[in-house]
This record gives C-alpha cells, structure tokens and sequence, in this order.
C-alpha cells in the first residue's frame, strides 16, 4: 500500500489502507463507523448516524460554488466475508491484507472489501480535501447493503437535501450505470401424495452436471442452461418408457442460475436398455443445443436402489407439468438500451421435503419496471396454483428506471470524453443496486452509478484494478466540479 500512495489517487489509497485495517463484514461495521465518527470530529466535519445506522457526512461548497446544484455522494459501508477454505482469517478482528501483484490490488486469501471500500475511501478523500471544487455536498454511507440492503431500506425519507445521487458501487471503469433491476421472490409449495414402488422395478437416477450457473440477473442473457428446466424436459422426453418418479431436486440458491439438478425414477426392468440409450441421446442433444455455452455439460443415468417410496401418478404429471411450463429465463429486453434485459425470472431451487411430502420452489422474478415485475410474480403465482401450489411472495424490492434524459449523466459522459478521449458505456444492469430504493423515497433524484474496475467481488480472489482508480478519482473530481 505504500507503494500506492505516491500514485494520482493518493488520498483514496490512504483511507482504503485505513479501512482494511478495520474489520468491517455485513452486520459488523460499528468499528469501522466509531474510526469514521471520530475522523470526523477531529476534522469538525459534520456528521450524524441514522436509525438504521447509516452515516450521513457534510461539507459545505467551496468557495464561489455556493450555488450550485447539491450532490449526495453515496458507498455501501459493509464488505462480504469470503476466504479460502484452508485460510485462517477472522473477519471480527482480524485486518485485510491488501498485496499488490503487477496492475492489481488483492487481499491474502480473502475478500479485499475494493467493493465498496474503494468508493467509501474517495467519500472521505473528498471530504478532507480543501483543494476540490464542487457544490454543497452530502455523503451518504450505507449500513448491509451486501445482506439485505437494510440501510438503504431504511433510509429517512428526509434525511438528504441533494438532488443528484453519485453512487460509487458499480464494477468496471468505463461504464456509467444509469438503471437497474428490482426484484420479488416467489415461493411455492406443492404437495404430494406418495405410494409403494413395484419390488420387481429398478430404480435409476438420472443426474445433470457441469452446467455454468452464475449470476440470475447479470449472466441470464448468457444463453445457460438452467439444470432444473433441462432436466425437468429430459423427464418429459422420457415419455416412451412407463417411470414413476421418486425424487427431484435441483439448484441452491435463488439468486444463481441452477448448475446441477437430479431425479431418481423407478420402472420396469425391461427397460433397462432403452432408458440408457434414450438418456445417451438426450445427453448429446443437450450438448449441441447449448453448443459453445455449455460444453462440460453431462447427463448421466446410474442405477440405484431401490426407493421405500414413489409419486402417485397424479401428482407426478402436476408436478413435471408445473415445472416444464414455469417462466424461466429472459421475458423481456429493454426498447431504449441494446442488450438490456428488462425483466426476468430464475427457477432458481427445488428442494423435495420428504417429511411434509411437499416440494419446495423458490423463484426470482428481476425488472427494471415495476409494474412488469409485479405483473410477471402474479403469473408465476398463478401458474403454480393453478397446479395445487400454494404460494407466498416476499423479499420485494424496486429497480430503478432509466433516465435518458439525466443531466448528471450528460455531465460525466461529456467529462469522460474530455479526460480519456472515448465515449463511456451505458449501462443498465439486471441487478439491485440501493439506488432502486433511495429512487422510491427520493423520486426526484438525478442518479448514476460508478466505479473502479473490480473483479471477482464476493469471493476470495476479490481484486481491484489499481490504474482504474485514477481514473475514477479524476472522473469524479472533475464531475463535481462540472456540476452547475
Ligand atoms: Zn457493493
């Protein structure tokens, strides 16, 4: 870190070396907050803490730019606590240890907290810095947003004067992010009756593999298979041969595209070998349907014991009709940006609860549109009931829509142009950002977001590229002081 403080970006390097050296994972940033209430205090920097605990800082405009436009400069104050299995490191007290290796900057073995502790750094950069030009400003430092977004859901309605939020919570440098998606969960349940297997059958499971997965909302435009929806047609190709189904499951976690599913079915012996044929061929159909997207895919058909139980055949036709027919993937683009998804669902998790004899699903539903979101979870809902489900939605949150006519978008593309001799990307990303939320208290914010080039958040190969955080402090500097 040395080494980085002689650099264009000194003073963020600074404060991002003090923020690594304070244990700061979701739900435990009250050390980190107490370090930022202090520096304040020393600096006679105004700043108070929320309800929710939130911490909002001020600085009054420089000299001569009292009038103009008052900006909310905003970053997330958590960080994810990911490390490598065999790494010894206790996010409650233990430091980051940031390493720099060529062009980037890592942590040892575990998250690096660049997400968001980059943009927190050029928060308090700002703050201390009496050289910059720029209007009234407001910093807003958000409490959990990386589980659960509780800060930003429980943000004051009046707690900010600004009418321009800068948010710095955004991957790669080049891009401004002018929109994202909310989101709804859609939980199901469906019941099932089961009954004795034949002794005389065998029984096999049917397992799909190697499958990408990824991120529900930013890989959905991918073309990935979804192992669930594969595996639920693979069943239904299967019609030729008399099964009874034993079990599915399939996916771990809503918010991920599904890498894995598995059935275990239960037939005549008879047919045996065509069932192994069959599954040979849908395997090689699968590989060349997802050609180029998913070549480690593999379906496999081993045999088993057999199982104490079955489906009865009622409720394993509602099942396997439910699941085939079920939304899944894109449902819509966005008309103003190309290669925007608008809206979106993800059969993300089945899970069969043997002791209640029901099958538990969880679906994402993604729009930057909120109508279309709540239009797409009640389809969704209705579908499943229309199968016996019953259905409970929750964990709502709202997108934010795009503004093509944002004038602090105009603003930072104009400055890119000017400082690096190239037009910056326009983004809308199928994620939540807390800029949907501060959008529905604060329907009249300006918005954007932005950031330094960031790889891998979330896990412990996290890094952050060094050269893009020039870039970044320029571009913002320099947009604070355009702003009229
Ligand atoms: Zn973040």
């Amino acid at each position: 870190m040395q080494t980085l403080q002689s650099r264009n970006a000194s003073e963020i390097w600074s404060y991002f070396s003090s923020i690594c050296a304070i244990p700061h994972p979701s739900k435990h940033e009250e050390k980190l907050k107490q370090w930022i209430i202090n520096w304040a205090k020393k600096r006679d920097i105004n700043c108070v803490e929320d309800e929710v605990g939130n911490l909002i800082l001020k600085k009054s405009a420089s000299i001569g730019s009292e009038h103009k436009t008052p900006v909310i400069l905003q970053a997330h104050l958590d960080m994810v606590p990911q490390k490598n299995n065999l790494t010894q490191h206790d996010f409650l007290i233990d430091p980051i240890q940031p390493i720099i290796k060529g062009e980037w900057l890592h942590a040892n073995n575990t998250t690096l907290g660049a997400d968001n502790g980059i943009g927190m750094a050029s928060c308090l950069a700002i703050l201390a810095d009496n050289t910059l030009e720029h209007g009234p400003l407001e910093i807003l430092l958000t409490t959990d947003e990386e589980t659960g977004m509780t800060g930003a859901f429980g943000l004051k309605k009046d707690a900010l004067q600004g009418t321009i939020l800068i948010n710095t919570d955004s991957e790669q440098e080049g891009e401004l992010y002018v929109g994202c998606a909310g989101g709804i969960n859609v939980n199901v349940n469906i019941n099932y009756e089961k009954m004795e297997a034949e002794p005389s059958h065998n029984a096999y499971e049917i397992l799909l593999t190697g499958l990408k997965g990824g991120h529900s909302g930013c890989d959905i435009n991918l073309g990935r298979a979804n192992a669930i929806k594969e595996l639920i047609s693979v069943l239904n190709n299967l019609e030729s041969i008399p099964f009874h189904l034993a079990s599915l499951q399939g996916g771990s976690l809503r918010n991920a595209i599904p890498r894995e599913a598995s059935a275990i079915i239960v037939c005549d012996k008879i047919h045996q070998n065509s069932i192994e044929t069959l599954i040979g061929t849908l395997n090689q159909q699968l590989l060349k349907k997802y050609k180029n997207i998913e070549d480690s895919l593999l379906l496999q058909i081993t045999s088993r014991s057999l199982p104490c139980a079955i489906l009865t055949n009622t409720s394993q036709k509602n099942l396997l009709d439910c699941l085939l027919k079920c939304e899944n993937g894109i449902v819509s683009m966005d008309n103003n940006f190309s290669n925007v998804v608008q809206s979106s669902s993800n059969l993300g998790v089945l899970v069969q609860n043997r002791k209640s004899l029901r099958f538990e699903i969880q679906v994402l539903v993604r729009s930057q549109i909120e109508e279309e979101k709540q239009q797409i979870a009640e389809r969704i809902s209705q579908h499943f009931q229309a199968h016996l489900g019953t259905v409970r939605k929750d964990g709502n949150y709202p997108g934010w829509k795009p503004n093509i006519d944002s004038k602090i978008y105009k603003i930072m593309e104009e400055k890119y142009i000017e400082l690096f001799e190239t037009k910056p990307k326009t983004m809308v990303i199928h994620a939540g950002l807390e800029c949907g939320l501060f959008s529905k208290k604060y329907p009249h914010l300006d918005m954007i977001s932005f950031g330094p080039t960031i790889k891998y958040p979330h896990s412990p190969d996290e890094k952050v590229h060094i050269g893009s955080v020039d870039k970044y402090w320029k571009l913002l500097t320099e947009t604070l002081k355009a702003i009229a």
